[in-house]
């Protein structure tokens, strides 16, 4: 595997980051997952406006222009051969090296990493039959703590949440907003259905602007599904017909219990099916 490390094709064996990174002493960094098809990377501009968001979010000036940006992403797949068929990129950038301290203006220039590999789509039984969720103890950041704007490395809370689903056998674990809304999975939005109407956690929750949350949102619209962006109670959850999550990697999946609970009728249901049909990158 070849790895773009700050824009050279390096093999995985020497695509090594300093013990001094910021990124790896602090978790001062962000990132972007992006798909890939025939060698398209898929809404590279969404997530190349959203990683400068991140940038700005944490006082970061990106030293690349979108331009080298979205270059370095198309060099990264053909170098590894993935212009056939589905790929993703992972796309790192750290503060960069520089002498332990908090203070950004130790790093001189941030270190930029992308990952290209083949997709591995999760097994079609999970999108057949749904998968299970439990709400998770640990709660979601709060906005004034770390804005949901930045999509940083620093993903602890995320992964407190992720551990607590294993030991609970589920797939992922919803997180709860500390004002004890439904906010998002580990990573990926969260929709639910309630009368018809498909509803999902408003951004003022405290959740990431999700670029598949936002085209599932545009798709209903498209099919004159209702939908509406609200708080939402846990209890709308267990008492919802259908439920999924989405995410580049997941696309639109299916969720049909919470905590051992039945969502629905515990299958997919019909507004779900509808969307999985009709979303873009539905394999
Ligand atoms: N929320 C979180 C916390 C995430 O990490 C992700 C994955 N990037 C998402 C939502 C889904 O966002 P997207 O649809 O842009 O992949």
């Amino acid at each position: 595997m070849l790895i773009s490390l700050n824009r050279r094709l390096v093999p995985e064996s020497q695509a090594a980051v300093s013990v001094f990174d910021h990124g790896f002493l602090y978790g001062d960094g962000i990132y972007e997952t992006l798909r890939v098809r025939e060698g398209e990377a898929f809404r590279c501009k969404e997530h190349l406006r959203r990683l400068a968001e991140s940038a700005r979010g944490i006082a970061l000036t990106l030293p690349w222009s979108d331009t080298e940006l979205a270059h370095a992403i198309h060099r990264v797949i053909r170098a590894n051969r993935l212009t056939r068929g589905q790929a993703m990129v992972r796309m790192t950038v750290s503060r960069g090296p520089g002498p332990i301290g908090l203070d950004p203006a130790l790093c001189r220039r941030p270190t930029l990493v992308l990952i290209a590999r083949r997709y591995r789509p999760q097994p079609k039984v999970f999108y057949e039959r749904g998968v299970s969720v439990i709400l998770a103890t640990t709660r979601r950041n709060a906005p004034q703590a770390l804005s949901p704007r930045i999509k940083s490395t620093n993903f602890l809370n995320n992964i407190l949440a992720k551990i607590e689903a294993k030991r609970a056998h589920t797939f992922d674990a919803v997180l709860l907003s500390l004002q004890g809304f439904i906010a998002e999975g580990t990573t990926s939005n969260v929709f639910i259905v309630r009368r018809g109407v498909l509803e999902t956690p408003a951004l003022k929750t405290g959740i990431l602007a999700g670029v598949t949350r936002n085209e599932v949102l545009q798709l209903a619209r498209a099919l004159r599904i209702p939908t509406r962006e609200v708080r939402l109670r846990p209890r709308a959850l267990f008492h919802a017909e259908e439920c999924f999550l989405t995410s580049t990697l997941l696309d639109i999946l299916p969720v049909t219990r919470v905590n051992g609970r039945r969502i629905g009728t515990g299958r997919p249901g019909p507004i779900t099916h509808r969307l999985i049909h009709a979303f873009p990158t539905v394999l």
